[in-house]
């Protein structure tokens, strides 16, 4: 029996999905975790199917300066960079090539020839990588950071700083054969509550259990998105504005609290969402002043500035919907407070987590964890502080 569960357990240890050799063979995108090609022993996956075509868009992301010592085959013509941005390359639509690991093929300027590259090549010396990334990681990411740490520099600069900064402090650290340095955001770790951080992380049997779906559903296209928030709202509408609800004070006003309600009125329109619920936190008086009604969180969600990942929402669609079904109450009675409140959260627990989440839809929960994987590394790590954190990073509206 103790052999038995010996040779099993070994068995395990041993045993690793394609998207781990994908890892290995530095043909992953370091921000998902997710290969750039399906085929392979995937179980009951199409490769074909419409919904995984996204994978395979990929481009290359480096230094202008420094791309062509990645460069795995000789000539003097050069890639294409679609990058506008000030010494960031960003390649042509990338292709994969079978022929060696890490190696990537990108038009040249002739548009009639290929060049090869390296991605995620590192040597002791090196101070700059070139890496390979989905086009929708790309994209989620350089939101992430424009809203987190934005600024004078462009988004796409901030990503390639950001991932090259981690990139060299995690190889500068690592023992030579290790084989995780790659991994600069953890995506080989499992969170106690959440499970596993990508595919990276999933055992034989999450596999076996089809449980790859989730990570490999599209971050950006999601058609789904407005069903499944009006499906919270329905779910929703049992719930108290208490955003809203009448808070009696005692007390004289003080300072700012005699300005009239009319100018806060005005103060508001100027204000991002996180600083209109700060003042309304401030006290009383101007919980009373500064109210936020059912309107504050719709809007804010439909214009994504209460909560930057979902940039996409169409509010009119959710109304379609709403006139479209058999539910009587009208849309002023719908709890968007609540809803907004839901929506926060972009990491989901694997159990005890609100049931007006079970109808998820794949997408946006990859685009979530995509997400968080930027945010939390911009707010826990060290390599890249070249720029003060805004203050309205990392939102939430748990609390009010
Ligand atoms: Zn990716």
């Amino acid at each position: 029996m103790g052999n038995m569960l010996s040779s099993k357990e070994a068995e395990d240890d041993n045993w690793k999905s394609d998207a781990r050799y994908a890892m290995e063979s530095g043909t992953y995108c370091i921000i998902c975790g997710g290969p750039f090609d399906l085929e392979g022993d995937v179980y009951n996956l199409d490769p074909k199917e419409p919904r995984y075509q996204w994978v395979y868009d990929f481009r290359l992301l480096g230094h202008t300066h420094d791309v062509e010592r990645h460069r795995a085959t000789s000539g003097n013509n050069r890639p294409r960079n679609t990058s506008s941005v000030e010494d960031v390359f960003l390649s042509e639509r990338a292709s994969f090539s079978m022929s060696g690991a890490g190696i990537f093929e990108v038009v040249d300027e002739s548009g009639t020839d290929d060049i090869w590259y390296n991605t995620l090549w590192y040597k002791p010396a090196s101070t700059s990588s070139l890496f390979a990334l989905h086009e929708a990681c790309i994209e989620t990411s350089c939101r992430a950071l424009d809203r987190l740490r934005g600024g004078a520099t462009p988004s796409l600069a901030m990503l390639y700083q950001f991932l090259n900064a981690r990139f060299l402090a995690s190889h500068a650290h690592a023992h030579p054969k290790d084989d995780t340095a790659n991994d600069i955001f953890d995506l080989c770790r499992v969170s106690y509550s959440c499970g596993p951080r990508s595919v990276l992380a999933m055992t034989r049997l999450e596999w076996w259990g089809g449980e790859y779906d989730r990570f490999y559903a599209n971050p950006l296209d999601i058609p789904d998105l407005e069903a499944f928030v009006f499906n919270v709202l329905v779910a929703s509408s049992h719930e108290q504005d208490s955003g809203s609800k009448m808070v009696l004070t005692m007390q004289e006003p003080r300072g700012i609290e005699r300005l009239p309600t009319e100018l806060f009125d005005i103060i508001r329109t100027y204000l991002p969402p996180k600083s209109v619920i700060k003042l309304h936190r401030t006290s009383k008086t101007l919980a009373t002043k500064v109210p936020l009604h059912n309107a504050f969180w719709r809007d804010g969600l439909h214009d994504g500035s209460l909560h930057p990942h979902i940039w996409d929402l169409d509010i009119k669609r959710i109304e379609t919907f709403r006139q479209e079904s058999n539910i009587t109450f009208s849309a002023s009675d719908w709890d968007w407070r609540s809803v907004a409140k839901l929506l926060a959260m972009k990491r989901f627990p694997v159990t005890g987590r609100d049931a007006r989440l079970d109808d998820m839809p794949l997408g946006f929960w990859n685009r979530c964890r995509i997400w968080s994987v930027i945010e939390e590394a911009l707010i826990h790590g060290r390599e890249w502080p070249p720029a003060q954190r805004r203050r309205d990073s990392g939102f939430e509206v748990s609390k009010t």
